[in-house]
């Protein structure tokens, strides 16, 4: 095999290497904490709490309501047990229990419309918990995907980096490094010709040019230094 056809194998497993390098890349950026996710975890932490918030208001609007009823009944007691005679302190006492029933139906109703309020904040709670669990579950599965193809990657490079080394160890050293040189200059160093033509800088070879690299020798293309390789 002529150094060229070996440079080119070389040169068509590091654009191997590189295509899996970029891809492995790419799959591992996406592993990790999920943007959709994260953000229904925050919705669902704030709308627990507001539900808390809004319990805590109804558990304190009931413990009002109870507190007034006790309160009403001990006046009650007073007005109807016959010991005040006093018809000035009766007409007060009476008085003071219409505020308190007023007061009291007041609070009902604000307890009606907390309870109104606890009821869709739970509702809401319950809708974005299984919200969350489908974008988990989404989410868990893509990231079994994800760390599967990462796997294959790996496995895949490591495979191409073995070859790599089987190839160059083949290859007289200073070609390997004229090779890594070229590459590192022009990004390919191999060039295909076709045509009577360098493809990495498409420009025709001279005579000269082609017989050499008819008869095997190695060859540099005049115009862009590449190696040329003719399949
Ligand atoms: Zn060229």
């Amino acid at each position: 095999m002529s150094v060229a056809k070996q440079l080119y194998r070389l040169q068509e497993v590091d654009v191997g290497i590189e295509s899996a390098e970029q891809d492995l890349q790419q799959v591992t950026g996406r592993l990790g904490e999920s943007k959709g996710v994260v953000r229904a975890r925050n919705r669902l932490a704030s709308e627990q709490q507001c539900l808390e918030e809004l319990r805590h208001q109804q558990h304190a609007l009931e413990w009002e309501v109870d507190d007034l009823g006790t309160k009403i009944a001990k006046i009650e007691q007073k007005l109807y047990g016959g010991n005040i005679g006093n018809p000035k302190e009766l007409a007060n006492f009476q008085q003071e229990a219409e505020g308190m029933k007023l007061r009291r139906g007041q609070l009902e109703d604000k307890t009606l419309d907390i309870m109104d309020q606890v009821e869709r904040a739970a509702a809401s709670v319950d809708t974005t918990i299984s919200e969350l669990k489908i974008l988990e579950d989404e989410w868990q599965s893509e990231q079994k995907q994800l760390s599967a193809e990462a796997e294959q990657l790996k496995s895949t490079l490591s495979g191409l980096e073995q070859k790599r080394q089987r190839l160059s160890s083949e290859i007289d050293t200073e070609m390997v490094e004229l090779y890594q040189q070229l590459k590192k200059q022009k990004g390919t160093a191999v060039a295909k010709v076709e045509q009577g033509m360098c493809r990495g800088c498409r420009i025709s070879l001279s005579a000269s040019e082609s017989q050499r690299v008819r008869s095997g020798g190695l060859t540099q293309c005049s115009s862009c230094g590449r190696i040329l390789f003719l399949a």
